[in-house]
């Protein structure tokens, strides 16, 4: 019996960098300061500064990150903020939490991101931002979606949590610009299985705007300027230095990483080619992440069942859209979300990491194209 292949591996991670992170964990215990340290003001400032976008905020964790962010704009009770059901369910949580109402719209047949055509079907007076998700790391079409924004003075919060390092261009000469700097602000988790991971939870505010950057610092930490004097009602959602120090190492490698799932997405795509597994549109003008990889089939159950029995672990990213979650069955009220509904029927996440060898990568499509035969 050949080995296991698992759908996630996180522990690879660990071993190619875990003298440096032993190093880092290391220092931040010598110094015993664990909260807001030099540690979360230094990977801040990388991060911001490898995204390119002036301010990053470290924040406790990438659902913390999108519901600061949203308060620091102001949005609350009465206010409608737009995004998409085919999403993890922490994208609603977020919003909901502010006391805005979520509207959900359904999601691009090629893409499975926000599909910028059903905006204007579901805007209101009361709308006041849009949280596209960059969804398994493919950026969503921001060009459509910001126009609409400007058109109509709305917020645009991107949800980066699965899209670290992903980039758009508005033409094949244009350089390419990373998410998290294409709205008005950004979210990112560093929920250990992201691209780039902590080991505990974490998350991110980016954001080119001082003043917002500014008001999102005091809302993670109880509205003080000034220790123990709080100037705005705020919230204790703070990065600790020791998730710092382990993002800080962890960030030198996203983009040799990323580079590395590209590749595994590529042994993939081309043994797919021409084949009935359906795979999203890859565009030309996005650099994916491929936080997953996610494939379309018919009988997605049984696919899932016999690549288990051939060793090949699998995922579903998601078993089941928000609005159908009985938590949030009154969003779905009067909302077009089929593309959403019957996706979530098809779809499987394939194994993908940045330590997959590109033999495993072709033993996995193997399988895959093995038991589609079989099954139908
Ligand atoms: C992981 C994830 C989040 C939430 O991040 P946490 O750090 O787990 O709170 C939000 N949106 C999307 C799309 C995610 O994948």
């Amino acid at each position: 019996m050949l080995p296991a292949i698992p759908q996630t591996d996180l522990r690879a991670e660990y071993l190619e960098l875990n003298g440096e992170i032993d190093g880092a964990m290391r220092r931040v215990l010598d110094r015993s300061r664990f909260i807001l340290g030099e540690d979360v003001k230094q990977f801040e400032n990388a991060f911001a500064s490898y995204l390119g976008a002036g301010h990053a905020i470290g924040v406790a964790s990438g659902t913390d990150a999108l519901f600061l962010a949203l308060r620091a704009f102001d949005i609350g009770p009465g206010d409608e903020v737009i995004t998409v059901s085919h999403t993890a369910v922490a994208t609603i949580a977020a919003i909901m939490q502010t006391g805005a109402k979520p509207v959900l719209v359904d999601v691009d047949p090629g893409t499975f991101t926000l599909a910028p055509d059903r905006l204007p079907a579901v805007l209101s007076s009361r709308t006041k931002a849009i949280v596209p998700v960059h969804l398994y790391g493919q950026p969503a079409d921001m060009v459509s979606i910001l126009a609409f924004a400007r058109q109509h003075n709305l917020r645009v919060i991107e949800d980066c949590a699965q899209a670290h390092g992903a980039a758009c261009r508005a033409d094949p000469v244009s350089p390419w610009q990373k998410v998290g700097t294409l709205g008005d602000a950004a979210a990112f988790s560093f929920y250990p299985t992201k691209n780039l991971g902590a080991f505990g939870d974490g998350g991110c505010v980016v954001t080119k705007d001082a003043a917002l950057a500014e008001q999102v610092r005091l809302l993670r930490q109880y509205g003080w300027r000034n220790r123990y004097i709080s100037e705005v009602p705020g919230w204790n959602s703070r990065l600790d230095e020791i998730q710092a120090a382990v993002l800080g190492v962890k960030l030198n490698a996203l983009d040799r990483w990323n580079e590395a799932r590209r590749k595994t997405a590529e042994v993939y795509d081309q043994n797919f080619a021409g084949s009935v597994v359906g795979v999203t549109t890859r565009r030309r003008d996005v650099m994916h992440v491929f936080h997953q990889y996610v494939i379309r089939v018919k009988n997605r159950d049984r696919l899932r069942e016999a690549l288990a029995q051939a060793g090949v672990g699998t995922a579903i990213h998601y078993p089941v859209p928000v609005h159908q979650q009985p938590a949030y069955r009154s969003l779905g009220t009067g909302a077009d979300l089929q593309i959403t509904e019957a996706l979530c029927t098809e779809i499987l996440s394939l194994p993908m990491s940045a330590h997959i060898e590109t033999k495993t990568a072709r033993r996995v499509a193997a399988e895959v194209l093995r038991a589609v035969a079989e099954i139908g």
